[in-house]
């Protein structure tokens, strides 16, 4: 259920109606849209007496929410979320580029991608410092070390860190080191992990499992929706189907599908979703022609070196040719991505000197 605020209700009338709903044993999460607020309701609503609001002042309707993800609903909350992840955002009208490696492998190594994504104007930077592995005896992440190393990096290159966290306990340490929090494919139905972190203030990057259907990816958002963080972004990842000749079949379709149902940015993931670098561009393109509000690429200096995942790594050159072919997509579907060089040139004219074209970007020490 859904308590539809009028245009202009005050601060005391919204405060009152979700007392209300406490009192009634319900938790209440007030929506603030840009026309009016709405206070959805969830939990326990088995003694929420709907007629009881309908008098309440500042109150306009109540409406029900049909679909069982509430929070996560369009039903809930028509207009698009926008999420700030301290300088940046995601899902408005700039594509969120997030790019780097599958695993940090070394410093080294993730010092070299960085400095290689932010040139070609990337404004994220993913690496797996723990990382869920088929095989107990496969590379597990460096850890502790891993979050080290992305920090150190997003400090050099301003980038902000994308990197997984995959134990409830594990939670705090890793919200420590990071901007967002990725829930891995193999997560999305580890509920206590999902809770865990609903309670932590830092945005969360839900991929959708391998067998999952969207609604299961949705209800599962919703587990962190409902813990009270409410900067959930959705990850189409590539589903597990008969088909051979890539390591998942992406699902292109859950892009636009998802924007219906849903009001949370959807990031696509082509490198997890193909398997296969030489069709991560043709795919990642067809991402934003279909409406994503961004991209995670794997990126690797070496990718007949990487540890994991280097057949679907892309090389630091051809993903800086994906990102202008990249650029030319975003502007044929109204959206827009700035990069670095867009910066500088910007920079320096409102500066009053030459636009920095051609100009030398930064390289690790
Ligand atoms: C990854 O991002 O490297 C990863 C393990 O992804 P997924 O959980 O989608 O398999
Ligand atoms: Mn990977």
């Amino acid at each position: 259920m859904v308590i539809v605020m009028k245009a202009h209700s005050t601060a005391a009338e919204i405060g009152a109606v979700i007392a209300r709903v406490q009192e009634m044993g319900a938790n209440p999460h007030p929506i603030y849209g840009t026309e009016r607020t709405v206070v959805a309701v969830v939990g326990e609503t088995r003694y929420v007496d709907r007629d009881a609001f309908r008098s309440m002042p500042g109150v306009e309707n109540i409406t029900t929410i049909s679909a069982p993800f509430k929070l996560a609903s369009r039903e809930s909350h028509a207009d698009d979320t926008i999420i700030h992840v301290n300088g940046a955002s995601i899902g408005g009208r700039d594509l969120a580029i997030m790019a780097g490696p599958c695993s940090v492998e070394s410093r080294e190594q993730l010092l070299e991608t960085a400095a290689a994504v932010k040139e070609a104007g990337a404004q994220f930077l993913r690496g797996g410092a723990f990382k869920p592995r088929t095989s107990p005896y496969s590379f597990q992440g460096l850890g502790l070390k891993g979050l080290e190393i992305l920090a150190e990096a997003r400090e050099k290159y301003g980038l902000y860190v994308v990197t997984e966290v995959m134990t409830p306990e594990a939670v705090p340490m890793v919200a420590e080191y990071a901007d967002i929090l990725q829930i891995g494919a193999r997560n999305i139905q580890n509920y206590g992990l999902l809770q865990a972190v609903g309670r932590v203030q830092r945005p969360v990057l839900l991929k959708r499992g391998m067998m999952s259907s969207i609604e299961e990816l949705l209800m599962s958002a919703e587990y962190i929706l409902a813990g009270g963080n409410y900067r959930v972004m959705l990850c189409e990842r590539g589903i597990r189907t008969f088909e051979k000749y890539t390591r998942n079949t992406f699902d292109l379709n859950a892009v636009p599908v998802l924007k219906q149902l849903s009001h949370l940015p959807v990031i696509a993931d082509p490198s997890h979703g193909t398997g296969r670098w030489d069709i991560v561009p043709a795919m990642a393109r067809a991402a934003v022609a279909a409406g994503a509000d961004g991209l995670i690429i794997e990126v690797h200096p070496h990718p007949a070196e990487a540890i994991s995942d280097g057949a679907q790594s892309l090389t630091p050159a051809r993903f800086a040719d994906l990102m202008q072919q990249l650029k030319r997509v975003a502007e044929a579907v109204d959206r827009n991505i700035s990069t670095l060089s867009d910066a500088q040139a910007g920079a320096e004219t409102l500066d009053g000197r030459s636009a920095g074209v051609g100009k030398e970007l930064p390289v690790p020490a």
